[in-house]
């Protein structure tokens, strides 16, 4: 689909690289978030939304718990697959939220205790260790995610993946051999994250609000969605 060029920097990179870190994405998510709302689809394909708190993660991996009598369960365990949305921030305009789907497997009850460490409020809400045998904890262990942070002007945005899965690179590109350089999209980009550089328009995918005004107007069709 032609030459595009893409810019792309992140608030959380691997030290020394220009890579994602996604296990500062789950990090940030467990401590400065931690409740997040999770969508499954149930047995119509629907989509059903539950609170759930991330309550530890790793290099790869987010984990939580649940009681195996929740039709969340069953959701889960059918499917093998939930996104969800974390968010933490005053209002909109000073706001950050990260997305995640992926795919999530039951791993059993061995790190209750861990997690019960880990989050000591849980032990409000089952007291006793009788009561927790009816907990699990899931792992959600292969996907992608994203960074949008409206707080910083202009906005910022990143995508990671974890687990093997393949990076989504979504967005508005400039092909940069049909760019005739007339700067019409720079005129309308509401982030000014166009520029130009040797006659060519460059979208900096870190500002990007995925708005497509500047597509529109493009009067080369030199701007393409992926
Ligand atoms: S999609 Fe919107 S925010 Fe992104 S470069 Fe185009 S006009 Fe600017
Ligand atoms: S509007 Fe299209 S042709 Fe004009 S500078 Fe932007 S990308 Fe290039």
């Amino acid at each position: 689909m032609g030459d595009w060029t893409i810019r792309f920097s992140l608030p959380f990179q691997k030290e020394g690289t220009d890579m994602p870190d996604a296990e500062s994405y789950f990090r940030y998510i467990v401590k400065e978030i931690h409740t997040t709302i999770v969508a499954t689809t149930d047995d119509d394909g629907l989509p059903v939304t539950a609170a759930i708190d991330m309550m530890d993660s790793d290099e790869n991996s987010l984990y939580f718990l649940t009681a195996k009598g929740k039709s969340f369960y069953n959701r889960l365990i059918r499917r093998g697959f939930l996104a969800f949305t974390a968010i933490k921030g005053e209002d909109t305009m000073h706001s950050v939220a990260v997305s995640v789907r992926g795919k999530v497997r039951e791993i059993g009850p061995e790190r209750i205790p861990d997690l019960f460490r880990k989050n000591p409020y849980m032990n409000e809400i089952y007291p006793k260790p009788e009561s927790r045998q009816a907990l699990t904890v899931f792992q959600i262990y292969e996907g992608t995610g994203e960074w949008f942070d409206l707080s910083q002007k202009p906005i910022e945005r990143a995508s990671f993946s974890f687990g093997g899965a393949t990076e989504r690179k979504e967005g508005f590109f400039v092909t940069q051999e049909s760019c005739i350089g007339c700067g019409r999209c720079i005129s309308v980009c509401p982030q000014k994250c166009i520029k130009k550089e040797n006659g060519k328009a460059i979208i900096n995918q870190n500002n990007c609000l995925h708005c497509g005004r500047c597509m529109e107007v493009c009067p080369a069709g030199a701007i393409v969605r992926v």
